[in-house]
């Protein structure tokens, strides 16, 4: 009764170790749905992976990974008095993007170890180069030795992001803060290794998520399952509106609905009044509303009877087409961060 994820283990894992064989200093991100895995699965892999950081989204995420993961913690949304926890917890580094967060978190737990988050092109948080200097300038007068380095979040895809970063590096050197380690996103390979030999004093650590679990689109397989059967004549009534089957054909009802994350999709490539005319004249599915879903048939691409429903979906298969039994499993295509999967199978 399940949407499931099947995960071909050893090429899931072939992935994540090409990746740390290139990048040493990974530090892999769990958060959200856990890029459609759960964090908890994805602790695990980090803990088999032998890194020593794990980073999650939220404050919130942290009880699902703590008893996976042995090692370093760190938060990526930044710390505000009236999310993070109270009781000090060294496993943790904290991302801190203001000052009045900085001096917030140390008079709460002076050991705290933390990490400036300097403003990028994205500008979502973090530090101006004036806010960043005022920061390092409060830590040399109040010695903290929870200082982990500095967080920059960059923009994904693009032009080449290394004029930013040597940019963002210069402004850490001006606030006068120990050279240790950089924490950067969504940086190729090249761009990694030219930044290492720029700045060899410091140890630049990728955090990567979706290039590291689902990196290898070829390891996974999704499914649901074929719940109930109905034929249905030209005129026959169904489903929570009473509407009238356009044709002759059967009601399949499957696995997976908005609970899950299975949504409408486009309208069919009818998209225009004129290709929308002649569907109509055609007599099409699509001339009678339905819209296709993200199921498939053997290979072919299927439409809703009507709109999903909590947990499972109507689909339309037209008299002539193959009808899968009770039971059996079908392709189902989801975006695996927005996708609830009620099973992970990995073999
Ligand atoms: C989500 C996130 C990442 C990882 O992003 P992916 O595109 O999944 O690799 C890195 N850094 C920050 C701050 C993030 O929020």
């Amino acid at each position: 009764m399940s949407v499931t994820l099947y995960v071909d283990a050893a090429r899931f894992r072939a992935n994540q170790h090409r990746i740390l064989a290139t990048q040493p200093e990974l530090v892999p991100v769990a958060k959200g749905n856990g890029y459609g895995l759960g964090n908890a699965r994805l602790a695990e892999e980090a803990r088999a992976l032998g890194v020593d950081t794990l980073a999650v989204g939220t404050y919130a995420e942290l009880p699902a990974v703590a008893d996976h993961f042995p090692a370093s913690l760190l938060v990526l949304t930044p710390w505000r008095d009236f999310e993070a926890p109270t009781e000090p917890n060294p496993r943790v580094i904290h991302t801190v993007g203001r000052l009045e967060d900085l001096k917030g978190l140390l008079a709460r737990d002076p050991e705290a170890r933390f990490v400036l988050e300097r403003l990028t092109s994205m500008l979502r948080h973090g530090f101006t180069p004036r806010e960043l200097r005022a920061a390092g300038d409060f830590l040399q007068s109040n010695e903290s030795a929870g200082f982990e380095g500095i967080a920059f979040h960059l923009p994904m895809g693009g032009a080449s992001h290394l004029s930013e970063v040597q940019r963002l590096m210069t402004d850490a050197v001006a606030a006068g803060l120990p050279p240790t380690t950089i924490w950067v996103s969504h940086l190729t390979d090249a761009e990694l290794a030219q930044l290492g030999r720029s700045w060899p004093d410091y140890t630049i650590r990728p955090r990567i998520g979706t290039d590291l679990w689902l990196g290898d689109r070829g390891a996974f397989a999704v499914r649901a399952t074929v719940l109930d059967a109905h034929e249905v004549e030209r005129g026959d009534l169904f489903g929570y509106r009473g509407r009238a089957a356009p044709k002759t054909g059967t009601v399949l009802v499957v696995s997976g609905g908005t609970a899950h994350g299975i949504g409408l999709e486009a309208p069919t490539g009818a998209s225009t009044i004129k290709a929308r005319a002649g569907a109509i004249a055609r007599g099409g599915l699509d001339a009678a509303g339905f819209v296709r879903s993200p199921y498939s048939i053997g290979g072919k691409q299927r439409l809703f009877a009507e709109p999903p429903h909590m947990q499972a979906s109507m689909l339309f298969v037209p008299q002539g087409a193959p009808v899968p039994a009770v039971g059996d499993e079908i392709d189902v295509r989801v975006r695996y961060t927005a996708t609830a999967f009620d099973r992970v199978v990995i073999s």
